[in-house]
């Protein structure tokens, strides 16, 4: 992201990726995942995904850390889950402008102060780019499409 960004500058902190139960990965995900890193669907899932009340999400390491993260990086960057791809451009900002300065609690790269009006369009805009012929009006709970929020946000899932 450039620095003239007014919403959103990635710090590359890795924060987004603390937490157990915050990156739920659907069928595509988990498929997605496997081809890339060469392991089978059942070893992905039974080594890298663990179960939560909303469905599978990725694991953590002993430190609290998605397994996928490696020092500070995502390895599975080209294939990381939507929500991963989403962030922090997710429909929970459009149901509820107030979690953009909530969610800028424990992610440093969001500028908590930006206009409300430039988040709301900045983020619809990225969601059409993530979910085709996506609808604001439309922007469902977190039963059909979770959104990440970390989870030391206290509001993940
Ligand atoms: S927590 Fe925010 S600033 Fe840090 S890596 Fe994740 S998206 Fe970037
Ligand atoms: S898949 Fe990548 S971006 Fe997503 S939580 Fe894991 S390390 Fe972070």
């Amino acid at each position: 992201m450039s620095h003239e960004d007014p919403v959103f500058d990635c710090k590359q902190c890795g924060e987004c990726c603390v937490g157990f139960g915050g990156t739920y990965v659907s069928k595509e995900d988990i498929l997605a995942i496997a081809a890339f890193t060469g392991m089978s669907e059942d070893t992905l899932r039974e080594t890298c995904c663990q179960i939560s009340a909303n469905g599978p999400v990725l694991a953590v390491n002993g430190e609290n850390r998605c397994v996928f993260q490696k020092q500070n990086i995502c390895s599975i960057h080209p294939v990381k889950p939507r929500m991963c791809r989403e962030w922090p451009f997710i429909p929970a900002v459009l149901r509820q402008p107030g979690n953009w300065r909530l969610m800028g609690d424990a992610c440093p790269g969001i500028m908590k102060d930006a206009l409300p009006e430039a988040v709301y369009a900045r983020t619809l805009a990225e969601l059409k780019k993530t979910r085709p012929g996506f609808i604001p009006e439309k922007a469902t709970a977190p039963a059909d499409a979770p959104d990440k929020i970390p989870l030391h946000s206290g509001q993940k899932g």
